[in-house]
């Protein structure tokens, strides 16, 4: 770990709240749903809304997990411009890959009353086996169930053939979380490169690729990779993370005929949040900079 990444994970609650300002929607189900229908009604952005909170070892803690998320779906209802997101960890995954299932199929079922997608989200590499599991098994009965898979990983390729012939939505990143050289590519050129070779693949193999990437190079060259095997525009789309500063880009997209998502984030808890924006942080350091003297401009303004 550099020296700027220990630096932020070392960061007090409540520095993280204030630098994850940018990046999460609000504290609560009306901030990000506010935040997904504004999105959409200004810039013709699309969202994936993800409620905070990952390595959740209580029942109860679960619980108030499904609850917030039937409440989110009951919210947003039925419209074309938002998704949603979720973790095994958060979800029923400390009590196994069965009761993991149910909990993820209950909110399944609740969302797809409305027609809301759903993206099982991918964490680090001890939970590849239970996550592909468990969406191969929704996948049958709900075929806009998604999940994400990471480039970083050497198994990645072995796992998109595997799912030949479910024409899934199959976000492809490079990954977030840290592995091991023995699993795992080291290289974040080589991993982009990768993620490109795997989008081709997605595309070969009838599924529809999120391409989940704040490089717009990378992006580029997947929309090239689209062009060239004759893939119409509606059968990918591009994501990025709200708060990461690329609207121009976004917008570009958009003209171009592009489907743009922004991942929406929101926390009910703060204390449920601080990994996610720790892990972005450390992702981008930079950002706490840009973050701080924005708030110094603000502060200065003021007077
Ligand atoms: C919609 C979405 C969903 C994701 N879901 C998952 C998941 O389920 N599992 C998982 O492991 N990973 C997930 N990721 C994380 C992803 O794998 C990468 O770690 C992350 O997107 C950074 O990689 P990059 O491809 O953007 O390349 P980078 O080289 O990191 O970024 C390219 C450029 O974008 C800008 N940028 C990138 N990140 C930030 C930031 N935090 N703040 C400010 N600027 C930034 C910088 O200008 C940077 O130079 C997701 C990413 C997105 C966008």
């Amino acid at each position: 770990m550099g020296l700027k990444k220990f630096a932020v994970s070392l960061a007090p609650t409540p520095l993280v709240k204030l630098f994850a300002n940018p990046y999460v929607a609000g504290d609560s189900i009306g901030a990000a749903v506010d935040a997904a229908q504004k999105l959409w009604d200004e810039r013709r952005v699309c969202s994936t809304i993800d409620l905070l909170g990952e390595e959740l070892e209580s029942d109860e803690e679960v619980q108030y997990s499904v609850d917030v998320y039937e409440r989110l779906i009951d919210t947003l209802g039925s419209q074309d411009y938002a998704t949603i997101s979720l973790k095994p960890t958060q979800l029923g995954s400390h009590r196994g890959t069965d009761n993991c299932q149910e909990v993820i199929s209950r909110i399944v079922r609740r969302a797809e009353q409305y027609n809301i997608k759903v993206t099982l989200d991918m964490e680090d590499n001890s939970f590849t086996d239970m996550t592909l599991d468990i969406f191969r098994a929704l996948n049958k009965d709900h075929p806009t169930f998604g999940t994400v898979l990471q480039s970083r990983l050497f198994r990645t390729d072995d796992d998109i053939i595997s799912l030949k012939g479910l024409n899934a939505r199959i976000r492809i990143c490079i990954g977030i979380y840290n592995e091991p050289k023995e699993i795992a590519l080291q290289s974040k050129s080589e991993m982009k490169r990768k993620l490109l070779q795997q989008v081709e693949l997605l595309f070969k193999e009838g599924h529809y690729p999120e391409i989940a990437t704040h490089d717009e190079a990378v992006i580029n060259e997947a929309i090239d990779i689209a062009e060239k095997l004759n893939i119409k525009k509606d059968q990918y789309e591009v994501q990025m993370l709200k708060g990461v500063p690329k609207r121009a880009f976004q917008d570009e997209l958009i003209q171009n005929g592009i489907l743009v998502r922004l991942y929406v984030p929101f926390a009910q808890k703060w204390k449920y949040a601080t990994a996610y924006c720790k892990r972005r942080l450390a992702a981008n350091p930079a950002m706490a900079a840009y973050i701080f003297k924005n708030i110094l401009q603000k502060i200065a303004g003021r007077r």
